[in-house]
Parts: structure tokens; C-alpha cells; sequence
């Protein structure tokens, strides 16, 4: 059985965390009836005192590169199996909405892998917010995780609030009706780290939100 496949492949992968969710609130649900949702931990699980914005870069890379391979291995099974399925783009549509077609962090709380954290990130019990999602859209049904409708953050925690140099979270409590605008001025942030585009070629990482969560550490 497919699902038992993709349990076997991930005991190679014993760091990473997975789960499935019902896709039927997507408008891929015409066509998909599943997502598979994981969350590959970071390179390096900074904290602030060895954060540096290259050290981030690096773990993200490092984990992007386990991504792949799993990516690869789901394809082979799926393939193997005559499944249908999608590797939705982790790209937004443009610079102004800032939202990617599938958004893997609603898939990521649906398959109860996190909650949103003040950071506006998925935050996971083991790694804290300190992980790269991905997705795989899949016409076939799981047995599905339990969604997370209430955020797991301390109310009296603002790590993240405070470590934004640009003041661009505004210490709101998620659950699953708020909005990602009143959690982030995520135009601001966005706009900060693309000022560092021309300088290396890419937008700057800054995980600094991310490294002052306590969760993961
Ligand atoms: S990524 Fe950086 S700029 Fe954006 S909210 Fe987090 S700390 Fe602020
Ligand atoms: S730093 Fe605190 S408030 Fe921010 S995401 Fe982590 S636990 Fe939540």
C-alpha cells in the first residue's frame, strides 16, 4: 500500500517530521484528494548566540538538499503505484501578495505537525520553527493527522516579537481564523530582506525570528 511506503521511506529519514491532510479547503481538492506535509529540521538548529544569517543560509540549503531526496523517493512511489499527484511550487506569485498557490503552513497545521507561531512561521514541538516544509499533493486518501486550531506559544512570550529589528511582528496570539496580515507586516519584512538582493543574489535569510524561539533548543 502507497501509505505504507511512504511510512517505510521516512524511517530513513528518522529527523524529519510528516503527516497527511484532507486537502478538500484547497482549490487543488478537484483533483487531489491529500497532501503529505513534512517539515525537514535545519541544518544547524541556531539559537541567537550562533545565529549568523550565513549559518541560517547553510541550514536551509542543507535542508532544502534532504527535501529533494525525499521529494525524488515520494515521485518513484507514487510513479510505482499510477497515484496522481503534485509538487505544488514553494514560490509566491509575485512580490505583492506574497502567497504561494498551496500554502504548506495550513497544510503543515492541518496534518498536526505545528501551530503559527507570533513569528508567523510554523512552529513544531521538537525543532520549533527551526524547519523547511514541503507538500505533495496526492489523489489518493491517508489516514490523516489531527489539526491544530490553537497556538502552543506562551502568551507571555514575545522572543520573536522582540528579535525583529524592523518591528514587523505584532505579537498577535494565532489560532486557526487569523489572518496572516494581523500577525505580520509581511510586505515590510519582505521588503527588508530583498534590499539585500544585489549584495548576494538572493534575499537575505534572516532567521533571526526564528532563532529566538525557545521551542526546538
Ligand atoms: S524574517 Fe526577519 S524581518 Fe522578517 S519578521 Fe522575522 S526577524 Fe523580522
Ligand atoms: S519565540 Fe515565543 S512567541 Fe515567538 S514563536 Fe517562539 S514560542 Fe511563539
Amino acid at each position: 500500500m502507497v501509505e505504507e511506503r511512504i511510512q517505510y521511506l521516512f524511517l530513513r529519514y528518522p529527523d524529519c517530521l510528516y503527516g497527511f491532510t484532507d486537502i478538500s479547503y484547497s482549490r487543488y481538492a478537484e483533483h487531489y484528494k491529500s497532501a503529505l506535509v513534512f517539515a525537514v529540521p535545519y541544518g544547524e538548529l541556531l539559537t541567537m548566540e550562533a545565529y549568523t544569517e550565513e549559518r541560517f543560509e547553510r541550514g536551509i540549503r542543507e535542508a532544502r538538499q534532504t527535501e529533494r531526496e525525499i521529494l525524488s523517493h515520494i515521485e518513484e512511489i507514487l510513479d510505482a503505484h499510477a497515484i496522481s499527484y503534485l509538487i505544488p511550487s514553494a514560490v509566491q506569485n509575485n512580490e505583492e501578495e506574497l502567497v504561494a498557490p498551496f500554502s504548506f503552513k495550513y497544510a503543515a497545521v492541518c496534518a498536526g505537525l505545528g501551530w503559527i507561531g507570533k513569528n508567523d512561521v510554523v512552529v513544531t514541538e521538537k525543532y520549533g520553527p527551526r524547519v523547511r516544509l514541503s507538500a505533495v499533493l496526492i489523489d489518493s486518501p491517508f489516514a490523516y493527522g489531527r489539526r491544530i486550531t490553537e497556538s502552543g506559544c506562551p502568551d507571555s512570550c514575545r522572543k520573536c516579537v522582540e528579535a525583529c529589528p524592523y518591528h514587523a511582528l505584532r505579537d498577535v496570539q494565532w489560532n486557526i481564523d487569523v489572518m496572516r496580515k494581523e500577525m505580520i507586516n509581511y510586505r515590510l519584512c519582505n521588503q527588508k530582506r530583498s534590499l539585500y538582493i544585489e549584495k548576494h543574489g538572493r534575499k537575505h535569510s534572516c532567521g533571526l525570528c526564528i532563532a529566538a524561539c525557545p521551542f526546538g533548543v
